[in-house]
């Protein structure tokens, strides 16, 4: 804990000079700054602890202070500290192998630094291929509106939020986008199943109207976590992924926040059976947000058109720090981890019955949703049950306040146009104690106890 004076100046200058993510600029607001982590929990500089419910940026898996974590890089770094994937390193060929035995078939994985940049070389290797399997023309990629695949130019271009493109458009030419499988405000139908197949085949009738010999490659994830937590129906992706196969169109699943168990499956995707995407983006739960990781791994059937001879036909793309020793360590044994403790089917049960405890919050009347799906919650909030207009940021801000007052960070998105960053997000880390996800439990539940507008959970809970 920092004495006065000390703490002061470290506001100063993180006012002064430090440029953080996604800030709107409020002068003299004083931050967070974080001081130590041990488990899910991490403590400020002014000595006050919070539980991490979302895990960081929904990367920090298994939370703070890891030892085997944290000496694997430090013995990489001290065998070998740097060295390029132009040529080979070991942490970085266990690494590939372990991907591919995990995603259940045969895969090639290039690595780089993020979520984002996975889909950039994704998007890269999915125009390539097509080009050398005598398909040039292919060359357009569709997304869902709401969907969030990154930062970068191309990655952006693939992220339907109006909210975080409106500055930076144009984006790259050839991203296009269509409806989500979001039943709770779908036009379709009533029924979830039914609104979220014609979803797919909107998707179907995109590739159609637009030519399939344009279009290279649908990108999606399971579940769409960046705009508010959106769960489709098990036959969605099913149908998502014939449509792909009948139009020779790759399917390009972002697992960046889905992927190593924060779903209750190794993989968001291995939900549905019978589902093989053709190129599988990683990167938070690859390290656990140890150090940075992006993954791009591709079908080696798609890999083979790479192997032809000719001046052009190799994969021109480079990055300097992708695949790291160190964080190629990191990540094999942050996998070794979840293996060994069993973390994925520890979610998958827990997810249900000790945070499954948030789905009675639907009583509320400001609550229009719970979705979830093993560690990743989504609490849509919403003025009227009937109108579903939008919760205010002010009832929003009043539930997140009150969490952190408590002892508990937990976030919010949506985030597609101005009014709709109206999603409680709710992401602990997959190792959190039983008492840890009690709490959180209590803390939300307590919270939306505190709203004025709170009705029956009151009644019962006072029983
Ligand atoms: N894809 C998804 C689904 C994400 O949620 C994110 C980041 O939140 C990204 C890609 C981009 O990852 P990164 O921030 O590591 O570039």
């Amino acid at each position: 804990m920092k004495v006065k004076e000390e703490m002061d100046s470290l506001v100063k200058k993180d006012t002064d000079h430090l440029w953080h993510a996604m800030h709107r600029h409020v002068e003299n607001q004083p931050t967070m700054v974080a001081e130590s982590g041990e488990g899910s929990w991490f403590t400020d500089v002014n000595g006050n602890r919070y539980l991490d419910g979302v895990s960081g940026l929904w990367c920090l898996n298994l939370g703070h202070g890891r030892q085997e974590i944290i000496d694997a890089a430090s013995e990489q770094m001290k065998q070998l500290s740097y060295f390029p994937l132009t040529l080979s390193h070991m942490p970085a060929i266990n690494l590939s192998a372990k991907i591919s035995q995990l995603l259940g078939g045969s895969y090639k994985t290039f690595f780089s630094n993020s979520g984002s940049e996975a889909n950039e070389a994704a998007f890269k290797i999915a125009r390539q291929y097509h080009d050398q399997n005598g398909n040039p023309g292919k060359y357009k990629f569709i997304s869902r509106y709401r969907a969030y695949h990154g930062t970068t130019l191309g990655a952006l271009s693939a992220t339907a939020q109006a909210n975080r493109r409106m500055k930076y458009d144009p984006g790259v030419p050839g991203f296009l986008h269509t409806p989500p499988p979001y039943s709770y405000r779908s036009l379709f139908d009533e029924d979830a199943e039914k609104s979220d197949l014609i979803a797919a085949e909107m998707i179907d009738q995109m590739i159609t109207w637009e030519g399939a010999e344009s279009v290279a490659g649908v990108i999606m994830e399971p579940f769409i976590s960046g705009g508010g937590v959106i769960i489709p129906s098990k036959a969605y992706l099913k149908r998502v992924s014939e449509i792909c196969k009948k139009h020779d169109v790759l399917l390009i699943m972002d697992e960046v926040v889905s992927g190593f168990g924060r779903t209750g499956k190794m993989f968001g995707f291995m939900h549905t059976e019978g589902v093989e995407p053709d190129i599988v983006t990683m990167a938070k739960g690859l390290t656990s947000g140890y150090l940075p990781l992006g993954a791009t791994a591709v079908k080696s059937d798609i890999y083979e058109k790479f192997k032809e001879a000719g001046d052009h036909n190799h994969f021109r793309h480079v990055s300097t720090y992708g695949g790291h020793p160190a964080s190629c360590a990191v990540a094999l044994k942050n996998i070794e981890i979840i293996e060994r403790e069993n973390l994925v089917n520890r979610v998958d049960e827990l997810g249900e019955t000790i945070l499954g405890q948030l789905k009675e919050l639907i009583e509320h009347e400001n609550v229009g949703e719970v979705r979830s799906v093993g560690f990743l919650y989504g609490i849509e909030m919403v003025e009227d049950k009937q109108t579903k207009k939008p919760a205010s940021d002010q009832l929003i801000g009043s539930i997140i306040g009150k969490c952190k007052e408590n002892g508990l960070i937990i976030g919010r998105n949506g985030d597609t146009v101005p009014g709709y960053n109206n999603v409680l997000i709710i992401a602990p880390p997959l190792s959190s104690t039983e008492d840890d996800l009690e709490f959180v439990v209590n803390t939300v539940k307590s919270a939306f106890y505190d709203l004025k507008a709170y009705v029956k959970i009151e009644k019962t809970s006072k029983n």
